[in-house]
């Protein structure tokens, strides 16, 4: 175990804490607890500032947001400022929007802080694409539609030598975090990988929040769509049979929320 920089003080813990889509109702009760007492918060640009405002007025506050373009902090920072926090005595939350292992860059923190010692612990939350889905009311898999789901990074170095073949088509959900820059260069890579022009696809922007918007069109038209309706981040792609589907109680604000 880990030394503090103070013998007489514990190493504290760094809980890597999911925070969710956005909507405050949807964090599990640990990741409540945790936020109600914590001291520290350690945060992402995407944690909704309602799920912020729970914490003790006491609280410190550190915002590590990062956008796509502009690094606020870069990750070996993050990573370390984790671990001196943690070995100065202080239990740090670190709030990460949805799940913090997936696309989070969560186990890059843990092994950091494994590597010095600190007690790590992990609390899941509702990724995106579970929350996206359920707000829009798109069934993720379907048994009529789709017995396939998977997530993918649209955002990554190098897109077109990643081999998504396989992973949309017939039978098959495709779920793209971070794909609205890289949305025509999306499209082509699937249309030549043979997937259907016409296959449907839903961009959900803001999903769980009051401003969410759900549009729906074609594979060939979705830079288009993202285009017309101006869509920003935080937003998800989903491809697939499932995205022409709909649960009937979202159909009337769905219909008005595109308008
Ligand atoms: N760890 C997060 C993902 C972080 S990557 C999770 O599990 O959800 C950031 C991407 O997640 C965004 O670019 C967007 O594609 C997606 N995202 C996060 N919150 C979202 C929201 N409320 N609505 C739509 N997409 C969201």
């Amino acid at each position: 175990m880990a030394q503090s920089a103070d013998p007489c003080t514990p190493v504290g813990t760094v809980h890597l804490v999911g925070a969710g889509p956005g909507d405050p109702d949807l964090l599990t009760l640990r990741a409540a607890r945790l936020i109600i007492q914590a001291r520290l918060i350690v945060h992402d640009g995407l944690v909704d500032p309602a799920i912020l405002a729970m914490a003790p007025r006491t609280a410190r506050f550190v915002s590590v947001a990062k956008s796509r373009s502009r690094h606020t902090m870069p990750q070996e920072a993050i990573n370390a400022l984790l671990v001196r926090e943690a070995l100065a005595g202080n239990d740090v939350v670190r709030l990460k929007g949805g799940d913090p292992f997936v696309f989070g860059r969560g186990g890059e923190e843990a092994e950091a802080c494994h590597a010095a010692s600190v007690p790590v612990q992990i609390v899941p939350g509702i990724s995106a694409a579970l929350g996206a889905s359920a707000a829009a009311g798109i069934p993720l898999t379907h048994r009529d539609a789709a017995s396939t789901v998977s997530f993918v990074a649209g955002q990554c170095k190098g897109l077109a030598e990643q081999d998504w073949a396989g992973l949309a088509g017939k039978g098959r959900t495709l779920v793209i975090y971070m794909g609205l820059a890289t949305a025509p260069a999306i499209t082509e890579k699937l249309i030549a990988d043979g997937l259907s022009p016409e296959m449907p696809v839903a961009v959900i922007e803001n999903a769980t929040r009051p401003d969410m918007r759900v549009l729906r069109g074609v594979l060939a038209g979705l830079d288009h769509l993202v285009t017309t309706h101006r869509v920003k981040s935080p937003a998800l792609i989903i491809i697939g049979e499932v995205a022409a589907r709909q649960g009937a109680a979202q159909l009337a604000s769905l219909v008005e929320s595109v308008r």
